[in-house]
């Protein structure tokens, strides 16, 4: 049977999802047995950029003219396209001035040249082309894009946390920030998957997973008021990396 075909590509952002897999150094060479990786330039500069893809892994946050036709491309020659981190999956920090004045921001930023630049306000993938699959993270965790290709190779959807953060921080026994010390941490509407990373180390979530699908929204909201936190106290800290995010 032949191998599917793949590609990994990154859109305006840090790269750190692509670094992720490259990080994958164990699992690596089963990576490139398993799947025919066609396009990948951060890995390598012989790329086939025009062939057919069974799965594309696309990172970032759409940011230029530039990005906006490359994702078209992307997506035109890819049977199923997986948006990885959380520039790609909820636009992320850069999304944050979206709403404000873009060109000003630019001349604020590099002068007279800035409205030069081929810059627009920062996009997630799903809001210009059909996305197959979100797994978000800044970056993305290694366990779950290496468990999301295994299901895909098996023909499974892959199946990603849909709790909240404090659920991983109950299990590791983490005393709770939020409710031992009244700190901030937003791990109560936080997509879980890292472990509870931060909390673990007496740091509170700032939410850099984005919005998680199964939560109780209105007993955190309430939690945090009771510890002295308005709405828009937690909101300001959830819109750094899911701007346009969508909790309730
Ligand atoms: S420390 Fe944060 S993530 Fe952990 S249980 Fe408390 S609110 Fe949830
Ligand atoms: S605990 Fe929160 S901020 Fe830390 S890695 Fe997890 S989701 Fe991100």
């Amino acid at each position: 049977m032949s191998k599917p075909t793949a590609g990994i590509f990154g859109l305006t952002g840090c790269a750190g999802d692509q670094l992720v897999i490259l990080n994958c150094e164990d699992e690596l060479l089963d990576l490139v047995n398993l799947l025919d990786l066609r396009d990948f330039l951060m890995a390598t500069s012989a790329n086939d950029t025009r062939c057919s893809l069974d799965v594309a892994f696309v990172e970032g946050a759409v940011m230029s003219r530039r990005d906006e036709e490359t994702l078209e491309r992307i997506r035109q020659r890819s049977r199923f396209l997986v948006a990885i981190g959380a520039c790609a999956v909820w636009g992320g920090v850069a999304a944050q001035e979206s709403n404000g004045n873009h060109a000003a921001l630019l001349e604020d930023v590099y002068g007279p040249l800035g409205r030069q630049y081929d810059a627009i306000p920062a996009r997630a993938l799903h809001e210009l082309v059909k996305v197959d699959l979100n797994i978000t993270g800044c970056p993305i965790e290694k366990s779950q894009i290496l468990a999301a290709i295994a299901n895909l190779l098996q023909g499974d959807p892959p199946l990603l946390p849909q709790y909240a953060v404090c659920a991983e921080c109950r299990m590791r026994e983490n005393n709770c920030l939020l409710i031992e010390k009244g700190s901030v941490c937003c791990g109560p509407l936080t997509a879980a998957g890292c472990e509870a990373r931060c909390p673990a180390l007496r740091i509170p979530c700032i939410g850099c997973r984005g919005p998680a699908d199964d939560v109780n929204t209105a007993s955190a909201w309430a939690m945090f008021e009771e510890k002295g936190y308005t709405r828009a106290d937690v909101d300001r800290k959830l819109r750094t990396f899911a701007p346009k995010g969508g909790r309730a």
